[in-house]
């Protein structure tokens, strides 16, 4: 058992054509981890230390973080945890449009942090030896949190507009919250494969985005992998199978101003009142948790309000090794959303877990 502090980087992307239109400089500076702000109405700077501050902002610049190095650099170290028998998980928080989907996604050569991370876990167990781990198995899933609702993204459904049967989260005593009925992939080391349910699931997300207008930025993606490795120890000089157990969490979030957009009409109000329960519960539990590991005293954590909180509860301040990307936009017209990402990130700063290993033992 060990603390574990969570960790915080912060991924400033190129300007869009549109922000290029507005023919201002980039908001954002970095230096070494700082993120700095400056807001273009004031001039006042805001400055903000992280773990990390990746510019993607031009290809050109010295320092400029690549997918490849963004994805060495926050999840590398989190695979290797899991390796060792740990919970992992990673999400992405962010503006909509700030490149969320683009840095745990990516497309084809951009290929971002979960398609990468598959790769590397696949290629890992294909070279293990075979004498130190008898057995693996790897369980993979992927499903999206919209209006407190679970929807499967690797069930494939119609087009025809027929409406699935949500999900629902049950609590197990032992292992704690879980999605019931969720697909539950046997998985392979086969990246062909691997390509194929992703390239469902998100298909799945974007077709929905489309006929429910913005709903992508509504919701938020989770993608999960459980892998078990077996090997033998000798306890008492008995054969023993021990087996090691980590869940890798990687999520993409909702857009963060679906917390403080205000939301009018009808289906609308109502998805705008369910998003914010998810977003700002989460807002919720990473302040109380920050403050709780800033004063030393046991707070409430109010896990229970929301679907996604609820399942998440391992992975924030509890049996996990977290690390939170936060994505910004460069431009001056994203200034008041980009401080409050800023804010945001600061706070998850500060949260400590206690990351175990999953291990157990049978004769
Ligand atoms: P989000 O998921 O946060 O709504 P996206 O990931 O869809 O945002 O990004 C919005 C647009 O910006 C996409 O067209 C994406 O390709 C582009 N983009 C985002 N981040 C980067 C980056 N680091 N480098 C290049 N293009 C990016
Ligand atoms: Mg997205």
């Amino acid at each position: 058992v060990e603390n574990s502090k969570v960790i915080v980087a912060v991924r400033v992307r190129p300007f869009s054509n549109r922000e290029k239109n507005e023919n201002l400089l980039p908001v954002i500076s970095m230096s070494g981890s700082e993120t700095a702000v400056q807001n273009p109405a004031t001039n006042q700077v805001y400055s903000f230390s992280y773990d990390f501050s990746f510019w993607s902002f031009d290809k050109c610049h010295p320092n400029f973080a690549s997918q490849a190095m963004i994805y060495k650099t926050l999840a590398v170290p989190l695979l290797e945890r899991a390796f060792e028998g740990y919970n992992t998980c990673l999400f992405a928080y962010g503006q909509t449009g700030s490149g969320k989907s683009y840095t745990m996604m990516g497309f084809d050569e951009d290929r971002g942090i979960i398609p990468r991370l598959c790769e590397d876990l696949f290629t890992q167990i294909a070279q293990m030896d075979k004498q130190q781990v008898t057995l693996y198995h790897l369980e993979m899933s992927f499903f999206e949190v919209y209006n407190e609702k679970i929807h499967d993204l690797l069930v494939f459904k119609a087009e025809s507009g027929q409406k699935k049967q949500p999900l629902r989260v049950r609590e197990h005593p032992v292992l704690g919250p879980y999605v019931e009925g969720l697909t539950v992939l046997v998985s392979h080391p086969d990246l062909y494969l691997l390509q194929s349910w992703l390239e469902l699931g998100n298909k799945q997300r974007a077709t929905a985005a489309t006929v429910m207008n913005d709903k992508s930025s509504r919701s938020h993606s989770v993608f999960t992998l459980v892998m078990t490795q077996t090997k033998v120890k000798l306890v008492d000089e008995e054969q023993c199978d021990h087996r090691l157990t980590s869940r890798i969490n990687l999520i993409d979030l909702a857009g963060s101003e679906c917390c403080s957009t205000a939301q009018t009409t009808g289906e609308r109000l109502k998805e705008g009142v369910s998003i914010n329960k998810s977003l700002l519960t989460l807002g919720k539990v990473i302040s109380a948790l920050s403050k709780q590991s800033q004063n030393g005293k046991k707070t409430f954590i109010p896990y229970r309000e929301s679907v996604l909180t609820w399942l998440l509860k391992e992975s924030l301040g509890g049996n996990s090794q977290t690390a939170m990307i936060a994505t910004v936009s460069p431009a001056a017209s994203s200034t008041e959303e980009t401080l409050s990402t800023l804010r945001y990130a600061k706070q998850a700063c500060s949260i400590i877990n206690i990351a175990k290993v999953n291990e157990d033992v049978n004769a």
